[in-house]
């Protein structure tokens, strides 16, 4: 009878001294009951691990899709430097490594960062002499050979249409609402809300003392095509695409653009002028933009041309002067869908 009380006291005390379960200890560590059922569908040694301590990063990353367990490290390491999903996605890419954190992170927070480009701007990360370069070069699609891949450019987009070296114009366009120059303005012609937005840069800028008139307006794809075969005459093709459009790739073509200068003066020399500096400073109070700056030949595949002024209205040719862009990269960020 003894024995069989101090067996029954054994087996009551072993009962009341049960070993916690593995959830009452994570509960214990201070794991919530979703973190801990999440840890419950973890292998053991896993489990185990989040005894050792409140490991609350870990298990965020843990709990994202695409973790892998050998880089937990790593997006510990970069916690924070990008939201969770980003930071695990380069680094399982072997992209996010200590060389590459500035270069990524003035990439993510650029303004002129395009969702649709990432890949490229991750190919090119550090092939341009900094980050801001490469992305204007990736979202002009200037990291293609030149006239390798011409697309037809959205004549939709009417005053804000871009044609360049890879966006085309078909060549029976022609826009409808073409007028004359007035001889006061110079000559050509050119579509009606630009003219009449260069009559008001032409009489301000008669008022302070230029007498700026238009030169070469709109010009046909024939009239281009024509154009650009003289010029192969006389300098190689190479030579010839830094200052003459082909057909079809011709801005005058859209009836937009115009070359402007002094009376008498050769468009050549018109840099030299005040009037041209008066023309880059104040263009855009009227609507136009100086189409191929100085130093952005490297985008806009043209050489430097101060006489090239082309209308995009006011709040875009602002836009596009204050923030010291390139029209082909200002299409791409806020106009191309
Ligand atoms: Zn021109």
């Amino acid at each position: 009878m003894k024995k069989i009380l101090v067996l029954l006291m054994i087996i009551c005390l072993c009962a009341c001294h049960k070993e916690p379960t593995m959830e009452e200890k994570l509960a214990e560590v201070g794991y919530s009951e979703q973190d801990i059922a999440f840890i419950m569908s973890l292998d053991q040694n896993k489990q185990e691990k989040f005894l050792e301590g409140l490991d609350e990063r870990s298990l965020r990353f843990m709990k994202l899709e695409g973790c892998i367990d050998d880089n937990l490290d790593a997006y510990l390491k970069y916690d924070g430097q990008f939201d969770d999903d980003k930071v695990v996605e380069l680094v399982n890419r072997g992209i996010l490594n200590d060389g590459s954190l500035s270069s990524l992170k003035e990439l993510y927070s650029s303004d002129y960062y395009l969702e649709k480009n990432e890949d490229l701007y991750l190919q090119y990360l550090d092939q341009y002499d900094s980050v801001r370069s490469m992305i204007e070069i990736v979202n002009t699609r200037r990291y293609k050979e030149l006239f390798s891949d011409i697309v037809l450019n959205d004549v939709s987009k009417n005053y804000l249409m871009l044609v360049n070296k890879y966006y085309s114009l078909p060549s029976d366009y022609e826009p409808d609402d073409l007028v004359e120059v007035p001889s006061e303005y110079g000559r050509g012609r050119v579509r009606q809300v630009p003219f009449e937005a260069f009559v008001k840069l032409h009489d301000d800028a008669l008022e302070a003392g230029y007498d700026i008139r238009i030169v070469s307006a709109y010009r046909s794809y024939d009239y281009q095509q024509g154009l650009y075969e003289k010029y192969l005459q006389v300098d190689p093709q190479e030579v010839v695409d830094t200052y003459s459009a082909r057909p079809g790739l011709s801005e005058h073509q859209t009836g937009l653009c115009m070359d402007v200068s002094l009376p008498g003066l050769s468009i050549d020399d018109f840099y030299l002028t005040d009037a041209s500096v008066w023309l880059a400073e104040n263009c855009h109070r009227y609507g136009f933009i100086i189409r191929f700056p100085r130093y952005k030949d490297n985008i806009t595949g043209y050489q430097w041309e101060s006489w090239h002024i082309r209308y995009l209205g006011v709040e875009a040719a602002t836009d596009v002067y204050e923030r010291g862009i390139t029209f082909d990269e200002y299409y791409a960020c806020f106009v191309e869908d």
